[in-house]
């Protein structure tokens, strides 16, 4: 079957390139899919463009494209098993988290569904007799948008859901190791009713079939989701047509625990802030900050906790998360809990693949535990993005805001602690982009998603992730002109 989409069609790659996907949890071929070069990904710049300028698409009313929005939502919650399945095939994650992520994704749906109506400008009052002043919203237009293998559907539909509510086309680059769902939704696209050449789908490596997309000058915006490196790279590249970006980018993100917090649920959710999806999701709190007070007693709970969660593949019951993504993802993760050790780290638990033969095909790492860490350790500077939790402690308030700021990125952070002051001071002095106050991971689609420093520019998600995708326009009608005589009076 052919994977790739433009222009309203599904084809084969040109030169007829192939990538077969594995199952990270064990291996398997999953499938074969097209991989596209840069030949195929300038063919769907192009039928976006056509698709933008002169398509019916540029004739749909706001709430025309709210209630495709709306129909998406339903497919995907008719299909939501398929996709789980195709989501869990591909990451290795287990499926009860997939079946969660469809949930997410039509419900991101549905937000913009709505949101595709409101807000669509204002009159201006100008203070002038005749004068018309309009402020009018409207597609950037074309837009490149390249998404991540952690969540890849949840990624993408944070970009498609916006873009279409706000008019534009463009042309989809997921990551080459995790297409599946994508193809799925392009097709639920299709179903809906999306006219030809406005959702376009590439598959394939990122220099190859990504790199165009910041390149060309055809396309308007690029939005990316992925790695420090990468995200650098495409804004150099971008700026040479000085086109819009929009980047989420990784985190390295401060847990910050107070001797006088709720410890049990603070221990709870410590576990979860950086074991879920084996760590795999850019807002972990990797970086555990505690009071020294405490520490003893709340590291050694860590620790044992670490040591009881259960690994293993999408579909066994009792696994509690899975594999890391690929081979080469795991030797990453396994060089940064080396170099923690080699600088001092003190290795509690963890730091190596698990024993148990019914792994061994799959690319499994033990939840890690790096006691002793310091903010000067590359294992607390960069992300591992792997299941390895570094403690620092700290004395005071105001150290532990300055050791969570000390780092490059600025993408999330936590604070525990009963003191309802401090809750508020520390949240206001962290330098990210979401904080939360005694929780962890939580996000809903009607509040902004986005990075500090290099953890990005933009948002994602709410109203501003809305804005990403829209032009804003001064329409100014004299409705009375005259001669203004300003010269040859
Ligand atoms: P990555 O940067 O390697 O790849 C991301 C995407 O970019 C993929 O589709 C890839 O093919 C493409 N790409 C790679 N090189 C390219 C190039 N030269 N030109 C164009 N496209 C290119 O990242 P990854 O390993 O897939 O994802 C993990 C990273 O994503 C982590 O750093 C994580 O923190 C980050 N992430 C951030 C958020 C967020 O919301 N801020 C969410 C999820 C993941």
């Amino acid at each position: 079957m052919a994977d790739l989409y433009i222009g309203g069609r599904w084809q084969s790659a040109a030169a007829g390139g192939r990538r077969t996907i594995h199952c990270p949890a064990d291996g398997t071929r999953v499938a074969e899919v097209d991989e596209a070069d840069a030949a195929d990904t300038a063919a769907a710049i192009g039928a976006a463009r056509e698709a933008f300028d002169g398509g019916p698409w540029r004739s749909w009313t706001a709430a025309e494209r709210g209630a495709l929005l709306g129909r998406v939502a339903d497919l995907l919650e008719r299909d939501k098993a398929a996709i789980a399945r195709a989501e869990s095939l591909d990451t290795g994650k287990r499926y009860v988290e997939s079946e969660y992520d469809v949930d997410d994704v039509a419900s991101v749906f549905r937000h913009y569904s709505h949101a595709a109506t409101e807000d669509n400008g204002r009159v201006v009052d100008t203070g002038r007799e005749g004068i018309v002043s309009l402020v009018v919203h409207e597609p950037v237009g074309v837009c490149g948008l390249i998404t991540p293998w952690n969540y890849p559907l949840l990624q993408t539909a944070w970009k498609v859901a916006p873009a279409l509510a706000a008019g534009n086309t463009f042309v989809l680059k997921p990551s080459e190791l995790t297409p599946h769902t994508a193809i799925h939704l392009v097709r639920l696209l299709e179903e809906a009713g999306l006219p030809a050449g406005v959702a376009n789908l590439v598959l394939g490596a990122g220099p190859a079939a990504g790199a165009p997309l910041a390149e060309d000058p055809r396309v308007d915006l690029v939005s990316f989701t992925g790695g420090l490196a990468t995200g650098k790279h495409l804004m150099a590249a971008a700026s040479s047509t000085v086109k819009r970006i929009a980047l989420e980018l990784g985190g390295k993100n401060p847990n910050i625990v107070f001797a006088d917090s709720d410890l049990e649920t603070a221990l709870d959710f410590a576990m979860t802030a950086v074991f879920l999806h084996s760590g795999q999701v850019c807002s972990a709190g990797a970086r555990l900050l505690i009071e020294e007070s405490i520490h003893d007693e709340f590291v050694d709970g860590l620790v044992e906790g670490a040591r009881a969660i259960r690994l293993g593949g999408p579909f066994d019951e009792k696994a509690e998360t899975g594999p890391l993504t690929s081979e080469a993802h795991r030797d990453k993760v396994e060089s940064y809990v080396a170099a923690g050790i080699a600088e001092g780290a003190v290795l509690r638990c963890g730091g190596r693949r698990p024993d148990d033969p019914e792994l061994a095909n799959g690319y499994y790492f033990l939840p890690t535990v790096l006691d002793r860490c310091t903010a000067s350790m590359t294992v607390t500077r960069e992300e591992s993005f792997g299941p390895v939790l570094t403690v620092e402690t700290f004395s005071t308030e105001q150290e532990a805001i300055d050791i969570a700021n000390d780092t490059i990125y600025g993408l999330a952070g936590a604070v525990w602690t009963s003191d309802q002051g401090r809750a508020t001071r520390v949240a206001s002095a962290l330098r990210a982009g979401t904080v939360w106050i005694n929780d962890y991971h939580p996000y809903v689609p009607q509040a902004e998603w986005g990075g500090y420093k290099q953890s990005g520019i933009g948002r994602e998600l709410g109203r501003a992730g809305l804005d990403e995708y829209r032009e804003t326009k001064h329409i100014w009608q004299n409705t009375a002109p005259a001669p203004g005589r300003w010269f040859g009076e």
